[in-house]
């Protein structure tokens, strides 16, 4: 893409009521747009990374045998009724609105209610089981807090996987395979040496639920890390109990302020027993499905990846998440031969199938160098008159800093 046909436009100064770091950088440079607290929009740039973000979790997700769906935010008040979520008093952050026609909806909070019925017509033998579906929807939280900016959206993005099974081994199996799913989705996100599978409180079905903390000082949560058992523990666990239970000493816990960008949860038979989703067994019994839900939130993932990764000039990408792999810097100013360089490599980097972002606008080296700096592409390629004597690129890795002269072909094949 041409930068100069890019709607958007950095800017030196973010919202001066936007304390979090990541939107400020988010919105200075052009990826989201503050509609009001804790309400963003994804611009173009920002839509690719969340675009890129969610491939990474559905290529994960079918890979443990997903299936993907989407279903609506708008919530029946008598479903949730049935199992006592609707209220004010038990749930406070639904928004709901009343219908023209009579009545009341909610705008989803999560989904494991919607789909558990839909589950019902679907559902009536262990032939039928198991099944895992998953969707991206956005939720809505009437959410108090707006201070870690895309991280606590009052409308946000989640990956929502639900399983249902038959037994509780198949449960179990499957939730070991989730969570390794979720390992590979940080890894490949580019946080995964942060992030921490972290106990967490379960319910009732179980005695924890498990969390993906990543640790960085804009989270709002408290975890207890033992490193050389490679265990980690959030606050609301962390009993006399539960260290012995673990051979922990809590002399030996870093405590350390972390992010939670993940969650996997047993669910039981909680769902299914109020809702009515059984099915028969091999022996002709009717029996519970055994649940189990698996959160994402790809918006604040990207929040967290900004956190953790930016540094004092800006956002710095890990290549996987990043809009583009390259960003091609012509410093052309009026010199027609290097522009002329400068638009037939943009057209071979494409032809190679490279993501591109090609700053061609005619100003100065410093501000499109700063630009740079705060769009964070994983490689900066720097096009001036020395490509045309010497043949060389001034190529720059973003995250490192390092730079290093490379001939095109080597461009080409980076
Ligand atoms: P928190 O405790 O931070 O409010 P939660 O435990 O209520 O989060 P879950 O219901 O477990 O969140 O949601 C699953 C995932 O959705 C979370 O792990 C997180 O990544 C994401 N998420 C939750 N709330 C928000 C939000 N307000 N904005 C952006 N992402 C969110
Ligand atoms: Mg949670």
């Amino acid at each position: 893409m041409r930068q100069s046909f890019l709607f958007t436009k950095t800017r030196r100064e973010a919202p001066s009521d936007e304390t979090s770091k990541n939107a400020q950088l988010l919105i200075r440079a052009g990826y989201v747009h503050k509609e009001m607290a804790g309400v963003y929009s994804y611009l173009p740039l920002g839509l690719r990374v969340l675009n890129k973000i969610t491939s990474i979790i559905r290529e994960e997700m079918n890979a443990i045998g997903g299936q993907e769906l989407v279903m609506t935010a708008l919530q029946d008040k008598e479903l949730w009724s049935r199992t006592d979520r609707w209220d004010d008093d038990k749930v406070d952050n639904w928004f709901k609105t009343k219908l023209a026609s009579g009545g009341e909806t909610g705008l989803a909070i999560t989904h494991e209610e919607p789909l558990t019925r839909i589950m019902t017509a679907h559902v009536s033998s262990y032939r039928d089981l198991p099944i895992r579906a998953y969707q991206f929807q956005n939720k809505f939280r009437n959410e108090m807090r707006a201070k870690s900016g895309i991280m606590r959206g009052k409308e946000f993005l989640m990956k929502d996987l639900y399983s249902f099974d038959a037994t509780q081994d198949a449960h179990d199996a499957f939730y070991t395979k989730a969570r390794e799913a979720y390992v590979r989705v940080f890894k490949r996100a580019g946080i995964g040496e942060q992030t921490h599978v972290t106990f967490a409180s379960g319910g009732i079905f179980s005695e924890f639920s498990e969390e993906f903390q990543t640790v960085s000082d804009a989270g709002e949560d408290l975890i207890y890390i033992d490193e050389k058992k490679g265990l980690a523990f959030n606050k609301e666990v962390l009993t006399d109990n539960v260290l012995a239970k673990f051979g922990v000493n809590r002399a030996t816990l870093v405590e350390k302020k972390a992010i939670e960008t993940g969650n996997i949860f047993h669910l039981g038979t909680r769902f299914s027993e109020q809702l009515g989703l059984t099915f028969k067994d091999e022996h002709g019994e009717n029996k519970p499905v055994i649940m189990g839900s698996y959160g994402i939130g790809p918006t604040r993932l990207m929040g967290t990846i900004v956190e953790v990764l930016a540094d004092e000039k800006g956002i710095v990408w890990p290549e996987e998440v990043a809009p583009f792999k390259m960003h091609l810097v012509s410093l052309a100013g009026s010199d027609e031969a290097v522009r002329a360089y400068a638009d037939e490599l943009y057209d071979d980097m494409q032809k190679a199938g490279i993501a591109v972002l090609y700053d061609d606008r005619d100003v100065r080296a410093g501000e499109k160098f700063a630009d740079s700096d705060l769009l964070g592409m994983p490689w900066r390629v720097i096009v001036g008159k020395e490509a045309l004597t010497s043949g060389a690129l001034e190529v720059v890795n973003r995250a490192t800093g390092e730079v290093e002269k490379k001939s095109r072909a080597a461009v080409l094949a980076l």
